[in-house]
């Protein structure tokens, strides 16, 4: 593997008729700058961060420039971790203005929670030979679902094919395993407790932790039980109780609310969810599709049927993301943001969104901040090089002009993206 990523950086480098040597010693370093880690700490003041080679060579106050790095003096401005999207989508195809739009608002990573195609481990490997066109991308590249495709049943119903399955996306590159555990009211079969069971146990012989789209607690209580690492949506269907949150602190559990998908599902309807006018909103909404949320969207949504249980979920959320970090559960961070085009779950933007409505639950701007950085990365066991900003991680950060730590709304204050070190714009 490794091998591999260096002879096609080495490609990489040639094709594009860059010099290694120059890139290997460009040197870049913040100054003066309020760094909040991730980590929890308190803010740091007067911080240096020294970037080469794509990660963080130096960080703290008493940093010694190295002689010829390019300076630049961030006096009176913020430094926080990227933003990791630990539940998001980047497809269908094609990827570029995806993956773009992701890094644009700050996205420095993010997942992609369903069926991918082949281009996105093309694209990841570009990625990581440097040559980076937008958010780092962590892939289930298949997803087990019951959803059934039009004309078709789901693909896998025997645990014995689901287990050549994981085997099969294993070797395609794949970075977690997804089940989708999701009855819709009866509409299709509930993934069986079996199935889950197998792709689970097939993942850990390659290294391959799950994750489960869950809805109700007694799908999250089995898939748990199985060996489900991270929970990809929060319980909704009611409010947990203490022996659950137990359960989710014993096992190490990651609960990834992802409120703003839950919003998103009916607030467009009626008087609408208050952001559709917003630059930071429309700035990455194609007239055409904005006409869309604001008519046929807005009309839809105020009169859907599902409508009372949509927002009771929405509240439902709220209470039991409050009441799980609360008790120390650890909070991970996602949108459910992106997919198919005709979602309504806008990908940038909806990252923001959830920060704002977690703090609407009553969590601080601290835990949302280490919720998209810290807790993401342990969740998804990539905390040796991303998550918080310490020294030899990915210089993945963000540059903020206001203090997100006084209001979570100044996370859109962002004046500059860093992924591997490099200005993204
Ligand atoms: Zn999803």
């Amino acid at each position: 593997m490794r091998v591999l990523a260096i002879a096609a950086a080495a490609l990489l480098l040639l094709n594009n008729g860059f010099n290694a040597g120059n890139a290997q010693a460009q040197v870049t370093a913040l100054t003066n700058a309020m760094l909040i880690d991730g980590t929890g700490a308190a803010p740091q003041s007067g911080a240096t961060i020294v970037m080469h080679g794509g990660r963080i060579a130096a960080i703290g106050r008493d940093v010694k420039l190295p002689a010829g790095a390019t300076i630049i003096d961030l006096a009176g401005k913020y430094v926080v971790p990227g933003i990791i999207n630990g539940h998001g989508h980047v497809g269908p195809a094609p990827h570029e203005r995806q993956v773009r739009q992701y890094a644009l608002y700050g996205v420095t990573t993010t997942t992609s929670m369903a069926s991918d195609p082949d281009a996105i481990a093309e694209y990841k490997a570009r990625t990581r030979a440097g040559d980076i066109r937008g958010a780092r991308v962590l892939t289930t590249l298949y997803r087990f679902t019951t959803m059934l495709a039009p004309g078709a049943g789901y693909d896998y119903r025997t645990p014995e094919a689901a287990r050549g399955k994981v085997d099969e996306i294993a070797a395609k590159g794949a970075d977690v395993l997804k089940v989708w555990i999701d009855p819709q009211g009866g509409k299709v079969p509930r993934l069986s407790r079996d199935m889950v069971a197998a792709i689970v146990d097939q993942g850990r012989k390659h290294n391959l932790i799950t994750g489960a789209h869950i809805v109700e607690l007694a799908d999250a209580d089995m898939a748990i039980d199985e060996g489900v690492r991270i929970l990809l949506h929060n319980v909704r269907d009611r409010e947990v109780g203490n022996d659950f949150i137990a359960r989710l602190k014993d096992r190490n559990i990651t609960v990834i609310s992802t409120l703003a998908r839950e919003e998103g599902m009916f607030a467009y309807g009626n008087e609408g969810p208050g952001f559709t006018d917003n630059p930071f909103f429309t700035k990455s909404v194609a007239p055409e599709r904005l006409t869309v949320l604001t008519g046929k969207i807005r009309e839809s949504q105020a009169t859907m049927p599902g409508r009372e249980r949509a927002i009771r979920a929405f509240e439902t959320d709220k209470k039991n993301l409050k009441k799980m970090v609360d008790a120390g559960v650890r909070a991970g961070f996602g949108t459910d943001s992106g997919g198919d085009p005709n979602r309504f779950f806008v990908q940038g933007f909806f990252e923001h969104r959830q920060m704002e409505l977690m703090v609407q639950a009553g969590l601080t701007p601290m835990q949302v901040i280490q919720a998209f950085s810290r807790n993401n990365a342990e969740a998804y066991g990539i905390q040796n090089d991303y998550g918080t900003l310490a020294l030899g991680k990915a210089a993945d950060l963000l540059v903020l002009t206001r203090n997100p730590l006084d209001d979570i709304l100044n996370m859109r204050t962002l004046e500059a993206v860093y992924i591997g070190g490099r200005k993204f714009d």
